[in-house]
């Protein structure tokens, strides 16, 4: 038969998913002998099944009453005992901690009749035990009952008048207790329930209940934590920190979480119960100032501090109540930290010998290290928020707003800050983002092109604030509240949150970067940093490579770490004055004039394949051939019908529209583009080719891969591999042939294309859009919020890599292709290379290295550490 309950004295802290975080661990702490209250753990399983079936499960009752004699028994009281009460708490805890979002009820027992007995138990203190009774009935009213809180506060404030609440008297708090009740009677039609038992009983379900309210749902959602776990239900005996002036209450950390330097952290509340501290009531002192009040107790809770410290190996936070002298654990979890503080506590414990530098890696991740990245905007600054969009490329950046990119460009050259404001860009606008602090735009969402290309280039982005109206020909955008900002007006943009602020914001520096930048820092962080990045180096097995398509973006990578570039994207090489050559090639009459327009752009692309072999010397280089449909780089459609109706055009207008016409596609997306391209625009991919290949012979030591996007059937790879192959061995220059697996096509015929294909290249962003049927430029911003609050799916498949759909078809893929080719070099190239838990996958998945964009470098090395610690190896590998 299940079990639901668990006396704290059966647990431990490995059993978080069973009975919650505050469970698991009230359990370890009895069982360490520290001074915990007794009690026991209702599952979450239990909650699972009562949220499902809206009744508690069969037996749960039973379980209960038996758990709650065994504490009767070791008390020597019975619960509500009119004469001599045992109280319990109720308490929330789920498996990953929810601070305040769940509900809590303290001094379950109280009633008219016990109120007595526990005021004799306190020798005769009646203010006490009746504060106990109108606190049982506020909380309860509050949480089990749905009463406004507002109701109960009001009429304690009543009473209080300018006192504190330690001041009211007996008399007073049993009056306030009558009001209380009135307001229960009023509020709900029926009487507050004096019974023990079924007080119990209703503070149960309502914790259960609690895990759906609004908040929590919200809360879960933001934190990422799934929203099946449900909550455990801890039943403790009741310690009073509101007996008198030698009690009291408090809250500490075991070190600062914000610095991880050790001393004491914490607050203390006399004369209070525990939910006093979080709600503010009054004015807490420093935890230094028990030692004065009551030495005893500070000098325990100091070493139960330690003690928990060595046992958890990790900064903890506990909270404590002090009954008349005795002290009392009531809880302790390991603690939240700042990003800056993880790193140093970590090296910190290394140092103190309580873990190894092994163990200090895996307490640290990506997301964190990201955050020691960007530049901030300085908290203590104030400012004013206008709206709201997408975080789609993390920092801070502050600057006048521009709506085009050639002004961007424009003021930028005369040293002038200036983030561009799009409705959207598109590859016209890299210019402009290049020479911006950052980009704002009111449409698209985090795999549209201003996030992706931001992204890439390490740059500040906030996409898809939908509430601005952008109007690029007026040079200006109204936000909500009627804001308007004009060109030049100044605003700050933060890519971690998407916050948009009115003026200027002061920023702050990362010492973090100018560290990978391999500069000189001597900082604390710098050093804790160093030691863990260096470790997960020496551990990991996957490589990490860099999507870098221009020299500075190579440098910076190979300073960053790169082990060599995994994708080059070439197509960002015919933008700006080389348009004009693409327009020629799509404009040819016959071959000779394509041949001529193609003869034009291979020394171009040579200069450019000889500047990025230069700047990565012997690590291996993979240039894409080109991949967007050629319409891209076209004039837009309605701008040249405009110009041709108007009657201002050139006779190559004329032409320039009837090829935009010819080639406008539907779904361009799914249209003529990358492998297509090669095979239907004779000489295309041969110039790329020649081009590589000459690049190539031009720099000793340089190692270009050729990859093919886009491959749906071997057969297409076969024919492009045939003339790649055939002008490589004319030039005398070795390379390998290899392919993109982005669509579904090539990922479950992989076995049949690693027989033309000497490497794979995993592309996840298009084949999570062909693996789902997601638009990558529409879906987020459309209805991905929807999803989201549905749980369809926990976080967008194009940030994180969707394991069970999208991560399927890349482990079969791999596992055929090298069924078929055992030397099959394997890597991935899509945005989630750089994605932590995507990292993680690749390195299960047996990939041999991942590709992502320079900045994110560091956190891909640290997380291919972080897996390999792990050791979730393939069992295909
Ligand atoms: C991909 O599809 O994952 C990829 C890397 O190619 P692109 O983003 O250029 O389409
Ligand atoms: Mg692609």
């Amino acid at each position: 038969m299940a079990k639901y309950v668990y006396d704290f004295t059966e647990g431990n802290r490995n059993l978080k998913d069973l009975l919650g975080g505050k469970g698991a661990n009230l359990a370890e702490m009895t069982n360490l002998g520290l001074p915990v209250p007794p009690g026991f753990t209702i599952t979450t399983e239990a909650c699972r099944h009562y949220l499902a079936e809206g009744a508690v499960p069969d037996g749960l009752e039973d379980e209960v009453a038996t758990h709650l004699a065994a504490l009767e028994t070791s008390m020597g009281r019975k619960l509500g005992q009119a004469d001599d009460p045992l109280l319990v708490s109720v308490r929330s805890g789920a498996k990953f901690s929810m601070p305040g979002m769940m509900d809590t009820v303290l001094n379950i027992g109280l009633n008219d009749e016990s109120v007595q007995g526990l005021a004799k138990q306190a020798g005769g203190n009646e203010r006490f035990a009746w504060d106990s009774y109108r606190r049982l009935i506020q909380m309860f009213g509050k949480t089990v009952l749905g009463i406004e809180g507002e109701l109960f506060e009001e009429a304690l404030d009543a009473v209080k008048s300018s006192r504190q609440d330690t001041d009211l008297t007996a008399g007073e708090l049993r009056g306030l207790v009558e009001t209380y009740k009135g307001i229960v009677r009023e509020q709900t039609g029926r009487d507050f329930p004096a019974e023990p038992r079924e007080q119990m009983r209703l503070a149960v379900q309502a914790v259960f209940e609690s895990w759906n309210a609004p908040r929590a749902i919200l809360y879960r959602r933001q934190e990422r934590i799934p929203a099946d776990l449900g909550t455990a239900v801890n039943i403790v005996a009741m310690v009073f920190g509101n007996v008198g002036p030698d009690s009291g209450t408090g809250v500490a950390f075991t070190r600062d979480p914000s610095t991880g330097h050790q001393g004491v952290y914490g607050d203390y509340l006399q004369n209070a119960q525990g939910e006093d501290v979080v709600a503010g009531i009054r004015n807490t002192i420093p935890l230094q100032e028990l030692e004065r009040l009551d030495k005893n107790s500070y000098d325990e809770l100091m070493q139960i501090m330690q003690t928990l410290e060595n046992h958890y190996k990790d900064l903890c936070d506990i909270e404590f109540t002090i009954e008349r002298g005795k002290l009392w654990m009531l809880q302790t979890r390991v603690g939240k930290r700042t990003a800056a503080a993880a790193f140093r506590i970590a090296t910190q414990l290394v140092d103190q010998g309580l873990i190894s530098l092994d163990e200090a890696v895996t307490r640290v991740d990506g997301d964190q290290l990201a955050r020691l990245m960007f530049p901030r905007f300085d908290a203590s600054a104030g400012r004013k928020e206008i709206t709201k969009g997408m975080n789609a490329s993390p920092g801070a950046a502050v600057g006048k707003a521009v709506f085009s990119s050639e002004r961007a460009v424009e003021l930028a050259a005369q040293g002038e800050d200036v983030i561009l404001v799009r409705r959207e860009t598109n590859p016209d606008d890299l210019s402009g983002m290049i020479a911006a602090r950052g980009v704002l735009t009111s449409r698209g969402g985090k795999t549209s092109h201003a996030a992706v290309v931001a992204r890439g280039m390490g740059k500040t982005c906030v996409c898809g604030a939908e509430q601005l109206e952008v109007s690029a020909s007026e040079r200006r955008f109204t936000a909500p509240d009627g804001v308007v900002v004009n060109e030049g007006d100044v605003i700050s943009i933060d890519g971690s949150t998407g916050e948009v602020f009115l003026g200027e914001v002061p920023v702050v520096d990362s010492p973090v970067v100018e560290y990978f930048e391999g500069r000189q820092v001597d900082d604390e962080l710098v050093k804790a940093v160093d030691r863990i990045m260096n470790r997960a180096d020496e551990v990991r097995r996957l490589r990490v490579r860099a999507n870098a398509d221009t020299i500075d973006d190579a440098a910076r990578a190979r300073r960053f770490g790169a082990q060599g570039i995994g994708l080059c994207r070439t197509e960002h090489m015919f933008l700006g004055e080389r348009r004009q050559l693409v327009e020629d090639l799509v404009l040819a009459a016959d071959d000779k004039e394509r041949q001529a327009a193609l003869d034009a752009l291979e020394p171009l692309q040579k200069e450019d394949f000889t500047g990025i072999f230069r700047a990565m010397g012997e690590l291996p280089v993979t240039i894409r051939l080109i991949d967007p449909p050629l319409h891209e780089f076209l004039p837009d459609l309605t701008e040249m019908s405009v110009k041709v109706a108007t009657g201002d055009a050139t006779d190559k207008d004329r032409k320039l529209l009837a090829a935009v016409k010819r080639l406008h596609e539907q779904n361009p997306m799914l249209g003529l583009r990358g492998v297509r391209l090669g095979l239907v625009i004779p000489g295309l991919f041969a110039m790329q080719v020649r081009a590589i290949a000459e690049a190539a012979r031009e720099v000793p030591g340089a190692r270009p891969e050729i990859m093919i996007p886009l491959v749906a059937a071997v057969q297409e790879l076969e024919a492009v591999r045939e003339e790649a192959a055939s002008i490589l061995r004319q030039i005398g220059v070795d390379a390998l042939i290899g392919t993109m697996i982005e669509t579904p096509r090539a990922a479950l015929t992989a076995g049949q294309i690693a027989e033309a294909a000497e490497f794979f290249s995993f592309g996840t962003n298009d084949l999570t859009q062909m693996t789902w049927g997601f638009s990558r430029d529409d879906v987020e911003a459309s209805f991905f919020s929807r999803y989201l609050e549905l749980g369809v799916f926990g976080v967008s498949p194009f940030e994180t890599l969707d394991r069970d759909g999208v991560g399927r078809l890349v482990k079969l893929a791999a596992d055929e292709g090298r069924a078929t080719r055992e030397d099959l070099h394997l890597g991935i190239c899509g945005e989630h290379g750089g994605d932590p838990d995507s990292v993680h996958f690749c390195h299960e998945a047996g990939l041999d290295y991942v590709s992502c964009s320079p900045f994110r470098i560091p956190v891909a090395r640290l997380e291919a550490g972080r897996a390999a610690l792990a050791g979730n190896d393939s069992d295909t590998r």
